[in-house]
């Protein structure tokens, strides 16, 4: 009989207990809304953003209702208008086109790699082509950061870090999401931090801290942001700049908090099963691993490998077998969007040319979810299945 995997690639742990306990403390006092206050009582909302931009070591903090929410207010904030154009990747995720769709801009797909970062010739080659370049650091990947930014820098483009999957990674000791002028990150449940929903927003830049605050729905209370920018950064943009409600709430921030403190343990033991599942994955005929640059701090949350030249029936195949044996596999290359995994030419509402190269890599991408309810027995067997399955079917093709 060959192994089965019964364990559950969407099931995350429980909240901690301390954020629970907040939490609870927090709808007892009945003051959910982050201006609700007591006399000298500051917002968990406001301690979660003073926390996390220590955390990360950025100036400004704003905690909003969603990634999604972060990139859109990131896009306004830094002056993007509708109509304007603006680069990020072929390869990510739904949201992140969304959120150029948000503010009326059109995106400019720049290709992938084979280490499955943006593809910096194409950037290259593009950079006359917009002023902002939103950046996905898609399922943990970080590019060569300190090339992009000299790319980018040469090219007088503002850069928007989406770290949806790199909260608590760095390039070269540095954090995700403090090499851009902003910082967006999610704190949905299938991400780093788990609060059903919610996003957090860094900048160095006071004026754009300014407009992203206004922007988020402060009804004037800005200075009650004691990880926001000075009184007088608000002096003109408090006029220029609409309110689009986005805030995040004190139930949300009560429940981050604690778990915030444990995200370098979490990284560890993200790790602790990623490179597990790595290791069972080396040396399969036809699966290629994706080798991590020594530049990078990651957090394996997530990954991935690639089926390099398969054609798309074999691809099924290793799929529909692998599921048989319990072990989800999610793959980029699919005619049709499943789940979450769209790609650019998913998104029809953008009109985007093929791009052969970045589809050659797409077409061989296969994902997989690293929750850290998995134990590493788990993540060796899991490793053993791909293996076995991916093994049968390239050498089934590959007979003499
Ligand atoms: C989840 C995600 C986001 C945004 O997340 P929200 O669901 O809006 O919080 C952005 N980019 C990527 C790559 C993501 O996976």
């Amino acid at each position: 009989m060959s192994e089965v995997f019964k364990g559950s690639f969407t099931q995350q742990e429980p909240i901690p207990e301390e954020g629970i306990e907040a939490a609870v403390a927090v709808m007892r006092s009945g003051r959910l809304h982050r201006y609700n206050t007591a006399p000298g009582e500051v917002a968990e909302t406001v301690l979660l953003e003073q926390e996390f931009a220590a955390q990360v070591g950025a100036k400004y903090c704003l905690a909003v209702a969603s990634g999604g929410y972060a990139m859109a207010t990131a896009l306004r904030a830094v002056g993007v208008k509708p109509g304007d154009r603006v680069l990020t990747n072929a390869f990510t995720l739904a949201p992140v086109p969304g959120a150029i769709a948000a503010v009326g801009a059109v995106p400019v797909f720049v290709g992938v790699t084979e280490q499955l970062v943006i593809d910096l010739d194409d950037l290259a080659a593009k950079a006359d082509q917009a002023d902002v370049l939103l950046l996905s650091h898609m399922r943990g990947h970080l590019a060569d950061m300190d090339a992009l930014m000299a790319i980018c820098d040469a090219a007088d483009i503002t850069v928007i870090e989406d770290c949806a999957h790199t909260m608590g990674a760095a390039w070269k000791g540095v954090p995700s999401g403090t090499q851009g002028k902003v910082g967006c990150y999610s704190c949905q449940t299938y991400k780093h931090v788990n609060s059903g929903e919610g996003g957090l927003f860094v900048t160095d830049d006071a004026e754009v801290a300014a407009r992203a605050v206004i922007l988020s729905g402060s009804y004037m209370m800005y200075e009650r942001h004691l990880a926001g920018p000075p009184k007088e950064a608000f002096d003109t943009i408090r006029y220029e700049t609409p309110n689009i409600s986005g805030r995040m709430d004190n139930l949300r921030a009560a429940i981050l908090r604690p778990q915030l403190r444990k995200l370098d343990i979490q990284r560890e033991r993200w790790n602790e099963r990623y490179y597990e599942i790595e290791k069972g994955l080396r040396d399969t005929p036809g699966l290629t691993v994706i080798e991590r640059p020594e530049e990078e701090t990651i957090v394996g949350s997530s990954i991935q490998f690639l089926l390099k030249g398969w054609d798309a029936a074999a691809v099924e195949e290793v799929l529909a077998r692998c599921l048989k044996r319990g072990v989800e596999l999610k793959w980029f290359g699919g005619a049709e969007p499943v789940g979450f995994t769209s790609r650019y030419d998913s998104w029809r509402y953008v009109e985007a040319p093929r791009m052969p190269q970045s589809d050659a890599v797409l077409a061989g991408i296969i994902d997989i979810r690293v929750p850290l309810t998995f134990s590493l027995e788990d993540c060796a067997l899991i490793a053993r299945i791909i293996k076995a399955e991916v093994g049968a079917v390239y050498q089934a093709a590959h007979r003499p």
